[in-house]
């Protein structure tokens, strides 16, 4: 059996050449990259230089470190203020600047603060710990819901009293449904997610060719994966048949994981959410179900946070909505870098501002 190397140089030099030869018959073309692993392949694997002159890629709001809004920051900071805890996260949040703090700030003044790779360790560290409430940090989208939710499932299952999860969980179609909405920035495709399809499914963005009349094409996230996204959506924009395409098919089925699915939903119910650039968008997060609520730290350990503050100068707002580039950014890597983040979109692996950075984007 041949197994496809999806980086394969003299493949991709083919798809690129049918990508040129389509856009002769096209005028400037915009496609939005909505996640964030793709922004950083993108620039990884030099697409945007390999593409033709009047194909722009732009990135889009999907890196769910990014969208947190410091509202939710400065709540994980006062979680782990909360005498005899521990606060588990995933790396990424722990550089995020809220309002006054971050959370690496807080754990070098000695709160316990610890990182792992999955909510799984936490529920581990809940065990281990039994006289201290361990909080774990839920932060992603339907990728990650469903592992945090198998976690919590199995906290009940094994009675783990001591365990309790601070959802901030996100739905990636009504961030897009927003983006089109809001119409700040004029687009022709979108370039659809793969991680997040492969638990929703394909046909759960039926409604951008329906309601909008525009392609999207879901691709993977190596250099033919994009390459050959990119190519479905300027066939589509030619031909004016905007449709779903999926060009992930190792990965995405139209229905997605039921599995996962269900298992998302047993634990959390739609709720609204609000996103940093975005604001509160109708049925865009994830609460935990009443069912479920002594896992809730929300619940548990409700606190009222004012007095949010953002810094005036970062425009990740702008970043996340695509209307800004990094590089417009007064305080990109002059004030902020990966060393010193001003906001979340240079922290994130999937942040366009670190992705910018990291690959010395001009
Ligand atoms: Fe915010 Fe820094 Fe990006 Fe500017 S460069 S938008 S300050 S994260």
């Amino acid at each position: 059996m041949k197994i496809l190397d999806y980086n394969d140089t003299q493949l991709s030099k083919k798809i690129l050449s049918e990508i040129e030869e389509i856009s002769l018959s096209l005028g400037d073309i915009t496609i939005m990259e909505f996640c964030g692993t793709h922004t950083h392949s993108i620039f990884r694997f030099g697409i945007r230089e390999l593409l033709p002159e009047n194909v722009t890629m732009l990135s889009g709001p999907g890196c769910p470190v990014c969208v947190t809004d410091n509202l939710d920051i400065d709540y994980s900071l006062a979680l782990a203020e909360i005498p005899n805890t521990i606060l588990v996260t995933f790396g990424d949040m722990v550089k995020v600047p809220g309002s006054y703090k971050s959370l690496q700030d807080i754990k070098a003044e000695g709160k316990d603060i610890r990182i792992v790779y999955s909510c799984m360790s936490a529920l581990e560290i809940a065990e281990q710990n039994p006289r201290k409430s361990v909080i774990f940090l839920g932060v992603g989208f339907e990728t990650t819901a469903p592992t945090v939710a198998g976690a919590i499932i199995e906290a009940k299952r094994r009675r783990i009293d001591n365990f309790f999860v601070y959802s901030m969980h996100k739905l990636t179609p009504p961030a897009m449904r927003s983006i089109l909405e809001l119409g700040e920035v004029k687009l022709d495709g979108i370039l659809g997610p793969g991680h997040v399809s492969t638990v929703i499914g394909s046909e759960a963005w039926s409604f951008i060719p329906d309601n909008y009349k525009m392609p999207i094409a879901i691709a993977g996230f190596d250099t033919i994966d994009i390459l050959l996204g990119i190519r479905a959506l300027l066939e589509m924009i030619r031909d004016k048949t905007p449709r779903v395409v999926n060009t992930y098919l190792r990965a995405v089925k139209p229905k997605g994981n039921k599995l996962a699915q269900n298992l998302m939903y047993e634990v959390f119910e739609v709720t609204d959410s609000y996103w940093r650039g975005l604001g509160r968008l109708p049925k865009s997060g994830l609460k935990i179900r009443e069912k479920y609520r002594n896992f809730d730290a929300s619940i548990q350990f409700p606190i009222n946070i004012e007095n949010v503050v953002r810094h005036k100068l970062c425009k990740c707002g702008e970043v996340i909505r695509g209307v800004t580039s990094p590089l417009e950014c007064p305080l990109f890597n002059k004030v902020c870098n990966p060393t010193n983040p001003i906001g979340p979109c240079m922290v994130s692996s999937e942040g366009t501002c670190s992705a910018y950075y990291l690959y010395g984007a001009k």
